[in-house]
Protein backbone atom coordinates (compact mmCIF):
# COMPACT_ATOMS: atom_id res chain seq x y z
CA UNK A 1 0.00 0.00 0.00
CA UNK A 2 1.37 3.42 -1.03
CA UNK A 3 2.42 6.23 2.05
CA UNK A 4 -0.48 8.48 1.28
CA UNK A 5 -3.65 5.58 0.81
CA UNK A 6 -2.22 4.73 4.02
CA UNK A 7 -2.35 7.33 5.90
CA UNK A 8 -5.67 8.52 4.06
CA UNK A 9 -7.13 5.10 5.46
CA UNK A 10 -5.27 5.63 8.97
CA UNK A 11 -6.86 9.53 9.37
CA UNK A 12 -10.52 8.05 8.33
CA UNK A 13 -10.29 5.06 10.91
CA UNK A 14 -8.98 6.92 13.33
CA UNK A 15 -11.98 9.88 13.23
CA UNK A 16 -14.64 7.47 13.48
CA UNK A 17 -12.65 5.58 16.56
CA UNK A 18 -12.89 8.75 18.18
CA UNK A 19 -16.27 9.51 17.35
CA UNK A 20 -18.07 6.31 18.15
CA UNK A 21 -15.45 6.35 21.66
CA UNK A 22 -17.09 9.75 22.63
CA UNK A 23 -20.54 8.94 21.66
CA UNK A 24 -20.32 5.57 23.60
CA UNK A 25 -18.84 8.30 26.39
CA UNK A 26 -21.84 11.01 26.04
CA UNK A 27 -24.21 7.47 25.93
CA UNK A 28 -22.66 6.24 29.45
CA UNK A 29 -22.49 9.96 30.86
CA UNK A 30 -25.93 10.27 30.14
CA UNK A 31 -27.16 7.34 31.16
CA UNK A 32 -25.31 7.66 34.67
CA UNK A 33 -27.02 11.33 34.89
CA UNK A 34 -22.71 12.14 34.51
CA UNK A 35 -21.94 13.64 31.74
CA UNK A 36 -18.85 15.40 32.33
CA UNK A 37 -17.25 12.70 34.11
CA UNK A 38 -17.65 10.37 31.02
CA UNK A 39 -16.11 12.98 28.64
CA UNK A 40 -13.56 13.40 31.45
CA UNK A 41 -12.53 10.17 31.70
CA UNK A 42 -12.79 9.31 28.40
CA UNK A 43 -10.29 11.90 27.74
CA UNK A 44 -8.06 10.82 29.88
CA UNK A 45 -8.07 7.27 28.54
CA UNK A 46 -7.55 8.51 25.27
CA UNK A 47 -4.35 10.56 26.74
CA UNK A 48 -3.65 7.68 28.57
CA UNK A 49 -3.10 5.38 25.55
CA UNK A 50 -1.71 7.89 23.28
CA UNK A 51 1.27 8.54 26.18
CA UNK A 52 1.67 4.64 25.86
CA UNK A 53 2.37 4.55 22.17
CA UNK A 54 4.33 7.24 21.96
CA UNK A 55 6.57 5.85 24.70
CA UNK A 56 6.38 2.25 22.87
CA UNK A 57 7.76 4.47 19.99
CA UNK A 58 10.53 6.24 21.20
CA UNK A 59 11.92 2.98 23.30
CA UNK A 60 12.23 1.57 19.78
CA UNK A 61 13.60 4.27 18.66
CA UNK A 62 16.36 4.87 21.70
CA UNK A 63 17.24 0.90 21.80
CA UNK A 64 17.77 0.96 17.64
CA UNK A 65 15.84 -2.08 18.06
CA UNK A 66 13.57 -3.17 14.99
CA UNK A 67 9.55 -2.55 15.45
CA UNK A 68 8.51 -5.84 14.81
CA UNK A 69 4.74 -6.08 15.54
CA UNK A 70 2.48 -2.87 14.00
CA UNK A 71 -0.84 -2.98 16.77
CA UNK A 72 -4.20 -2.00 15.42
CA UNK A 73 -5.14 0.80 12.99
CA UNK A 74 -5.65 4.44 12.59
CA UNK A 75 -3.16 7.21 13.18
CA UNK A 76 -0.50 5.12 15.65
CA UNK A 77 -0.50 2.20 13.62
CA UNK A 78 0.51 3.84 10.31
CA UNK A 79 3.24 5.92 12.21
CA UNK A 80 4.40 2.24 13.37
CA UNK A 81 4.21 0.76 10.09
CA UNK A 82 5.74 3.62 8.49
CA UNK A 83 8.65 4.07 11.03
CA UNK A 84 8.81 0.05 10.56
CA UNK A 85 9.31 0.17 6.54
CA UNK A 86 11.80 2.93 6.70
CA UNK A 87 13.90 0.90 9.63
CA UNK A 88 13.80 -2.09 7.30
CA UNK A 89 14.97 -0.44 4.00
CA UNK A 90 17.67 1.58 6.46
CA UNK A 91 18.36 -2.38 7.11
CA UNK A 92 18.89 -3.77 4.16
CA UNK A 93 21.20 -0.80 2.64
CA UNK A 94 23.63 -0.52 5.64
CA UNK A 95 23.60 -4.81 4.96
CA UNK A 96 24.58 -3.96 1.60
CA UNK A 97 27.24 -1.20 2.46
CA UNK A 98 28.32 -3.53 4.95
CA UNK A 99 29.16 -6.59 2.56
CA UNK A 100 30.69 -4.32 -0.03
CA UNK A 101 32.95 -2.85 2.50
CA UNK A 102 33.88 -6.30 3.31
CA UNK A 103 34.33 -7.33 0.03
CA UNK A 104 36.60 -4.31 -0.88
CA UNK A 105 38.53 -5.34 2.42
CA UNK A 106 39.39 -8.98 1.70
CA UNK A 107 40.32 -7.67 -2.21
CA UNK A 108 42.94 -5.20 -0.37
CA UNK A 109 43.61 -7.67 2.00
CA UNK A 110 44.78 -10.25 -0.78
CA UNK A 111 46.21 -7.98 -3.32
CA UNK A 112 49.90 -9.13 -3.50
CA UNK A 113 50.73 -5.37 -3.40
CA UNK A 114 51.27 -3.73 0.35
CA UNK A 115 48.40 -1.47 0.77
CA UNK A 116 48.90 1.10 3.93
CA UNK A 117 46.18 3.88 4.77
CA UNK A 118 48.23 6.48 6.46
CA UNK A 119 46.74 10.33 8.25
CA UNK A 120 47.75 12.91 5.75
CA UNK A 121 48.46 15.28 8.98
CA UNK A 122 50.88 12.84 10.63
CA UNK A 123 51.76 10.15 8.62
CA UNK A 124 49.93 7.50 10.90
CA UNK A 125 49.11 4.35 10.08
CA UNK A 126 45.23 3.74 10.09
CA UNK A 127 45.19 0.70 7.87
CA UNK A 128 47.17 -2.14 6.25
CA UNK A 129 47.08 -5.33 4.73
CA UNK A 130 48.25 -8.86 4.66
CA UNK A 131 51.29 -8.06 2.27
CA UNK A 132 52.45 -4.73 3.51
CA UNK A 133 52.82 -6.14 7.08
CA UNK A 134 55.43 -8.82 6.06
CA UNK A 135 57.15 -6.04 3.62
CA UNK A 136 57.24 -3.10 6.38
CA UNK A 137 57.52 -5.28 9.28
CA UNK A 138 54.15 -4.30 11.06
CA UNK A 139 52.15 -6.29 14.13
CA UNK A 140 47.83 -5.94 13.77
CA UNK A 141 47.27 -3.85 16.01
CA UNK A 142 50.40 -2.85 17.45
CA UNK A 143 51.35 -1.09 14.87
CA UNK A 144 48.22 1.01 14.16
CA UNK A 145 48.46 4.48 15.04
CA UNK A 146 52.25 4.67 14.62
CA UNK A 147 53.72 7.01 12.13
CA UNK A 148 54.96 4.89 9.06
CA UNK A 149 58.78 6.69 8.74
CA UNK A 150 59.27 5.39 12.48
CA UNK A 151 59.28 1.72 10.49
CA UNK A 152 62.28 2.89 8.41
CA UNK A 153 64.59 4.53 10.98
CA UNK A 154 67.88 4.35 9.32
CA UNK A 155 66.37 5.38 5.48
CA UNK A 156 65.78 9.14 6.10
CA UNK A 157 64.45 8.95 2.04
CA UNK A 158 61.11 8.24 3.76
CA UNK A 159 60.80 10.82 5.69
CA UNK A 160 61.95 13.55 3.13
CA UNK A 161 59.43 11.95 0.36
CA UNK A 162 56.82 12.02 2.90
CA UNK A 163 57.38 15.29 3.69
CA UNK A 164 57.38 16.19 0.18
CA UNK A 165 54.33 14.01 -0.88
CA UNK A 166 55.45 13.05 -3.95
CA UNK A 167 52.66 11.78 -5.54
CA UNK A 168 53.97 11.62 -9.16
CA UNK A 169 57.51 9.87 -8.31
CA UNK A 170 57.10 6.43 -6.34
CA UNK A 171 60.53 5.76 -4.19
CA UNK A 172 62.13 2.86 -5.16
CA UNK A 173 64.51 0.71 -4.14
CA UNK A 174 64.23 0.74 -0.06
CA UNK A 175 65.24 -2.03 2.23
CA UNK A 176 62.31 -3.57 3.66
CA UNK A 177 62.82 -3.19 7.21
CA UNK A 178 62.49 -6.76 7.91
CA UNK A 179 64.95 -7.84 5.27
CA UNK A 180 67.74 -5.48 3.52
CA UNK A 181 67.96 -8.04 0.79
CA UNK A 182 64.29 -7.35 0.12
CA UNK A 183 64.10 -4.31 -1.77
CA UNK A 184 60.64 -2.44 -2.03
CA UNK A 185 59.25 0.90 -3.81
CA UNK A 186 56.61 3.15 -2.38
CA UNK A 187 54.20 5.22 -4.21
CA UNK A 188 51.45 7.63 -2.70
CA UNK A 189 48.22 7.63 -3.74
CA UNK A 190 45.82 10.93 -2.71
CA UNK A 191 42.50 9.22 -2.42
CA UNK A 192 40.70 11.14 0.05
CA UNK A 193 41.55 14.82 1.76
CA UNK A 194 42.50 13.58 5.10
CA UNK A 195 44.38 9.84 4.15
CA UNK A 196 47.11 8.57 1.46
CA UNK A 197 47.53 4.98 0.08
CA UNK A 198 50.37 4.39 -0.08
CA UNK A 199 51.59 1.04 -1.95
CA UNK A 200 54.24 -0.96 -1.40
CA UNK A 201 55.91 -3.56 -3.74
CA UNK A 202 58.49 -5.59 -3.67
CA UNK A 203 60.90 -4.81 -6.62
CA UNK A 204 64.10 -7.39 -5.59
CA UNK A 205 63.84 -8.76 -8.44
CA UNK A 206 63.24 -6.34 -10.97
CA UNK A 207 65.91 -4.79 -8.77
CA UNK A 208 68.36 -7.32 -9.16
CA UNK A 209 67.60 -7.28 -13.47
CA UNK A 210 68.49 -3.56 -13.33
CA UNK A 211 71.16 -4.25 -11.74
CA UNK A 212 72.42 -6.99 -14.14
CA UNK A 213 71.88 -4.96 -16.89
CA UNK A 214 73.90 -1.81 -15.39
CA UNK A 215 76.61 -4.20 -14.69
CA UNK A 216 76.64 -5.43 -18.23
CA UNK A 217 76.61 -2.04 -19.58
CA UNK A 218 79.62 -1.22 -17.51
CA UNK A 219 81.56 -4.34 -18.12
CA UNK A 220 81.38 -4.00 -21.69
CA UNK A 221 82.27 -0.06 -21.81
CA UNK A 222 85.20 -1.27 -19.67
CA UNK A 223 86.33 -4.21 -21.89
CA UNK A 224 85.79 -1.26 -24.87
CA UNK A 225 88.26 0.77 -23.41
CA UNK A 226 91.51 -0.86 -23.73
CA UNK A 227 91.39 -1.61 -27.59
CA UNK A 228 89.95 1.58 -28.37
CA UNK A 229 92.70 3.33 -26.59
CA UNK A 230 95.59 0.61 -28.81
CA UNK A 231 93.54 1.54 -31.74
CA UNK A 232 93.73 4.81 -31.04
CA UNK A 233 97.55 4.62 -30.22
CA UNK A 234 98.32 2.96 -33.76
CA UNK A 235 96.30 5.95 -35.95
CA UNK A 236 97.80 8.24 -34.31
CA UNK A 237 101.04 7.12 -34.87
CA UNK A 238 100.31 7.07 -38.37
CA UNK A 239 101.50 10.61 -40.27
CA UNK A 240 98.82 11.21 -43.19
CA UNK A 241 101.45 13.14 -45.02
CA UNK A 242 103.23 10.01 -45.19
CA UNK A 243 100.57 8.21 -46.28
CA UNK A 244 98.61 10.75 -48.98
CA UNK A 245 96.91 7.56 -50.28
CA UNK A 246 95.49 6.82 -46.79
CA UNK A 247 94.99 10.24 -45.74
CA UNK A 248 91.23 10.08 -45.99
CA UNK A 249 90.05 7.02 -44.88
CA UNK A 250 92.53 7.72 -41.62
CA UNK A 251 90.62 10.54 -40.93
CA UNK A 252 87.67 8.58 -40.79
CA UNK A 253 89.10 6.05 -38.77
CA UNK A 254 90.19 8.64 -36.39
CA UNK A 255 86.97 10.23 -36.74
CA UNK A 256 84.93 7.25 -35.82
CA UNK A 257 87.27 5.75 -33.06
CA UNK A 258 87.31 8.79 -31.63
CA UNK A 259 83.27 8.77 -31.23
CA UNK A 260 82.98 5.31 -30.03
CA UNK A 261 85.61 6.64 -27.67
CA UNK A 262 82.99 9.49 -26.09
CA UNK A 263 80.37 6.48 -26.31
CA UNK A 264 82.38 4.27 -23.89
CA UNK A 265 83.20 7.34 -21.40
CA UNK A 266 79.45 8.33 -21.56
CA UNK A 267 78.11 4.64 -21.29
CA UNK A 268 80.84 4.63 -17.90
CA UNK A 269 79.66 7.88 -16.49
CA UNK A 270 76.16 6.56 -16.79
CA UNK A 271 76.68 3.72 -14.75
CA UNK A 272 78.65 5.27 -12.58
CA UNK A 273 76.08 7.95 -11.67
CA UNK A 274 73.01 4.92 -11.97
CA UNK A 275 75.78 3.39 -9.11
CA UNK A 276 75.54 6.23 -6.43
CA UNK A 277 73.24 7.37 -4.24
CA UNK A 278 74.82 9.77 -3.11
CA UNK A 279 77.18 12.42 -4.20
CA UNK A 280 79.84 14.53 -2.19
CA UNK A 281 78.69 17.79 -0.85
CA UNK A 282 81.10 20.58 -1.82
CA UNK A 283 80.75 24.06 -2.80
CA UNK A 284 80.35 25.21 -6.07
CA UNK A 285 82.03 28.42 -6.99
CA UNK A 286 79.57 29.59 -10.07
CA UNK A 287 81.30 32.25 -10.70
CA UNK A 288 84.44 30.33 -11.96
CA UNK A 289 82.06 27.63 -13.46
CA UNK A 290 80.35 30.14 -15.23
CA UNK A 291 83.89 31.57 -17.06
CA UNK A 292 84.66 27.70 -17.93
CA UNK A 293 81.78 27.26 -19.24
CA UNK A 294 81.96 30.27 -21.66
CA UNK A 295 85.24 29.29 -22.27
CA UNK A 296 84.17 26.01 -23.63
CA UNK A 297 81.04 27.31 -25.41
CA UNK A 298 83.69 29.51 -27.31
CA UNK A 299 86.06 26.45 -28.01
CA UNK A 300 83.47 24.56 -29.14
CA UNK A 301 81.66 27.64 -31.22
CA UNK A 302 85.07 28.12 -33.29
CA UNK A 303 83.90 31.91 -33.35
CA UNK A 304 80.13 30.81 -35.08
CA UNK A 305 78.08 32.04 -32.67
CA UNK A 306 77.25 35.33 -29.71
CA UNK A 307 77.78 33.67 -26.10
CA UNK A 308 76.43 35.61 -23.44
CA UNK A 309 76.98 34.71 -20.28
CA UNK A 310 74.52 36.30 -17.07
CA UNK A 311 75.21 35.57 -13.61
CA UNK A 312 71.84 36.74 -12.01
CA UNK A 313 71.87 34.92 -8.81
CA UNK A 314 74.37 36.14 -6.80
CA UNK A 315 74.60 32.79 -5.20
CA UNK A 316 76.45 29.35 -5.08
CA UNK A 317 75.76 25.78 -4.73
CA UNK A 318 76.35 22.97 -3.46
CA UNK A 319 76.77 19.40 -5.22
CA UNK A 320 79.04 17.66 -6.69
CA UNK A 321 81.58 19.90 -9.02
CA UNK A 322 82.60 17.34 -11.38
CA UNK A 323 79.58 16.14 -12.12
CA UNK A 324 77.29 19.81 -11.96
CA UNK A 325 80.20 20.65 -14.75
CA UNK A 326 79.45 17.37 -16.58
CA UNK A 327 75.52 18.18 -16.79
CA UNK A 328 76.06 22.10 -17.36
CA UNK A 329 79.07 21.24 -20.37
CA UNK A 330 76.45 18.78 -21.71
CA UNK A 331 73.75 21.60 -22.32
CA UNK A 332 76.20 23.96 -23.83
CA UNK A 333 77.52 21.56 -26.15
CA UNK A 334 74.13 20.96 -27.09
CA UNK A 335 73.23 24.91 -27.87
CA UNK A 336 76.62 24.89 -29.48
CA UNK A 337 76.19 21.42 -32.06
CA UNK A 338 72.23 22.22 -32.92
CA UNK A 339 72.33 25.76 -33.73
CA UNK A 340 73.62 27.21 -36.58
CA UNK A 341 76.00 29.58 -37.24
CA UNK A 342 75.37 33.14 -35.98
CA UNK A 343 73.13 31.82 -33.11
CA UNK A 344 72.76 33.11 -30.02
CA UNK A 345 73.57 31.71 -27.10
CA UNK A 346 73.01 32.59 -23.67
CA UNK A 347 74.01 30.64 -20.34
CA UNK A 348 71.86 32.20 -17.46
CA UNK A 349 72.44 31.80 -13.56
CA UNK A 350 69.55 33.26 -11.49
CA UNK A 351 67.53 32.43 -8.42
CA UNK A 352 64.06 30.83 -9.07
CA UNK A 353 60.85 32.27 -6.85
CA UNK A 354 60.86 29.72 -4.50
CA UNK A 355 64.45 31.01 -3.50
CA UNK A 356 65.97 28.04 -5.59
CA UNK A 357 68.62 28.10 -8.37
CA UNK A 358 68.63 27.87 -12.25
CA UNK A 359 71.29 27.34 -15.06
CA UNK A 360 69.31 28.06 -18.06
CA UNK A 361 71.10 27.76 -21.43
CA UNK A 362 69.10 29.31 -24.05
CA UNK A 363 70.00 28.79 -28.12
CA UNK A 364 68.52 30.27 -31.07
CA UNK A 365 68.90 27.31 -32.77
CA UNK A 366 66.19 24.21 -34.52
CA UNK A 367 64.36 23.92 -31.52
CA UNK A 368 62.73 20.41 -31.03
CA UNK A 369 59.26 19.50 -31.76
CA UNK A 370 56.71 19.08 -29.00
CA UNK A 371 56.16 15.63 -29.46
CA UNK A 372 59.65 14.54 -28.92
CA UNK A 373 59.85 16.49 -25.35
CA UNK A 374 58.71 13.72 -23.11
CA UNK A 375 61.35 11.24 -24.19
CA UNK A 376 64.45 13.31 -25.07
CA UNK A 377 66.11 12.61 -22.35
CA UNK A 378 65.76 7.97 -22.75
CA UNK A 379 69.35 7.16 -23.80
CA UNK A 380 69.86 7.41 -27.29
CA UNK A 381 66.98 9.29 -28.01
CA UNK A 382 67.70 11.98 -30.88
CA UNK A 383 65.37 14.17 -32.69
CA UNK A 384 67.38 13.58 -36.16
CA UNK A 385 70.16 10.75 -35.84
CA UNK A 386 72.02 12.09 -38.59
CA UNK A 387 71.95 15.77 -37.11
CA UNK A 388 73.21 14.09 -33.79
CA UNK A 389 75.85 12.16 -35.16
CA UNK A 390 77.39 14.72 -37.54
CA UNK A 391 77.92 17.09 -34.40
CA UNK A 392 79.66 14.29 -33.04
CA UNK A 393 76.58 13.37 -30.28
CA UNK A 394 76.52 9.96 -28.56
CA UNK A 395 72.49 10.36 -27.97
CA UNK A 396 73.22 10.09 -23.90
CA UNK A 397 73.91 13.44 -22.95
CA UNK A 398 70.44 14.85 -22.07
CA UNK A 399 70.64 11.16 -19.68
CA UNK A 400 73.76 12.38 -18.16
CA UNK A 401 72.39 15.80 -16.74
CA UNK A 402 68.98 14.32 -15.71
CA UNK A 403 70.91 11.77 -13.21
CA UNK A 404 73.37 14.27 -12.48
CA UNK A 405 70.37 16.42 -11.07
CA UNK A 406 68.27 14.16 -10.10
CA UNK A 407 70.87 13.19 -7.19
CA UNK A 408 71.02 16.70 -6.87
CA UNK A 409 67.26 16.79 -6.29
CA UNK A 410 66.88 18.99 -8.73
CA UNK A 411 64.98 18.94 -12.02
CA UNK A 412 65.57 19.30 -16.20
CA UNK A 413 62.77 21.64 -17.68
CA UNK A 414 63.00 22.09 -21.32
CA UNK A 415 60.91 24.84 -23.58
CA UNK A 416 61.32 24.43 -27.43
CA UNK A 417 60.10 25.83 -30.52
CA UNK A 418 61.01 24.89 -33.76
CA UNK A 419 63.25 27.26 -35.73
CA UNK A 420 63.16 29.38 -32.56
CA UNK A 421 65.52 27.95 -30.33
CA UNK A 422 65.60 25.92 -26.89
CA UNK A 423 66.22 27.23 -23.10
CA UNK A 424 67.66 23.94 -21.18
CA UNK A 425 67.10 24.56 -17.67
CA UNK A 426 68.43 22.96 -14.43
CA UNK A 427 66.48 23.97 -11.68
CA UNK A 428 68.10 23.47 -8.09
CA UNK A 429 66.12 23.88 -4.66
CA UNK A 430 66.94 26.08 -1.84
CA UNK A 431 68.50 23.72 -0.07
CA UNK A 432 71.25 23.44 -2.67
CA UNK A 433 71.84 27.09 -2.87
CA UNK A 434 74.54 28.65 -0.68
CA UNK A 435 75.73 32.01 -0.27
CA UNK A 436 78.26 33.39 -2.76
CA UNK A 437 81.92 33.74 -1.03
CA UNK A 438 83.92 37.00 -1.52
CA UNK A 439 86.48 36.48 -4.22
CA UNK A 440 89.88 36.62 -3.08
CA UNK A 441 92.12 38.98 -5.65
P1 LIG B 1 73.24 13.96 -28.49
O1 LIG B 1 74.54 13.43 -28.09
O2 LIG B 1 72.63 13.28 -29.65
O3 LIG B 1 73.23 15.43 -28.58
P2 LIG B 1 71.62 14.33 -26.14
O4 LIG B 1 71.12 13.35 -25.16
O5 LIG B 1 72.52 15.41 -25.63
O6 LIG B 1 72.29 13.51 -27.29
O7 LIG B 1 70.38 14.99 -26.84
C1 LIG B 1 69.34 14.17 -27.33
C2 LIG B 1 68.70 14.80 -28.53
O8 LIG B 1 68.04 16.01 -28.14
C3 LIG B 1 69.69 15.25 -29.58
O9 LIG B 1 69.98 14.21 -30.46
C4 LIG B 1 68.95 16.37 -30.26
O10 LIG B 1 68.11 15.84 -31.25
C5 LIG B 1 68.08 16.97 -29.16
N1 LIG B 1 68.66 18.19 -28.57
C6 LIG B 1 69.39 18.30 -27.44
N2 LIG B 1 69.72 19.57 -27.18
C7 LIG B 1 69.19 20.31 -28.18
C8 LIG B 1 69.17 21.71 -28.48
N3 LIG B 1 69.77 22.62 -27.70
N4 LIG B 1 68.50 22.11 -29.59
C9 LIG B 1 67.89 21.21 -30.38
N5 LIG B 1 67.87 19.87 -30.15
C10 LIG B 1 68.51 19.42 -29.07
Amino acid sequence: MSVSMLLRLAWRQSLIRLLLFYALAVGIGLALDELWWGLGIATALLAARAYWRLYRVLRFLDWRKQLRTVDGQGLWAALETLIHRRQTENRTRSRRLVRLLRAYRQAATAMPDGALVISRRDGRLVWFNKTARHLVGLRYPQSLTEPLVDFFPNQPRVRDWLAAAHTDEPLTDLASPVDPLVRISLRLIPYSSTQWLVVVRDVTKLMRLEQVRRDFVANVSHELRTPLTVVHGYLDMIEPEEHPDLAVMVEEMRRQSQRMTQLVEDLLTLSRLEAQEHLPEEPLAMAPMLVTLRREAEALSQGRHQIVVEDLAGCDLTGSTKELHSAFSNLVSNAVRYTPTDGRIVIRFDRTADSGARLAVQDSGYGIPAQHLPRITERFYRVSTSRSRESGGTGLGLSIVKHVLSLHQGRLEIESEVGKGSTFACVFGPARVRARQAVVA
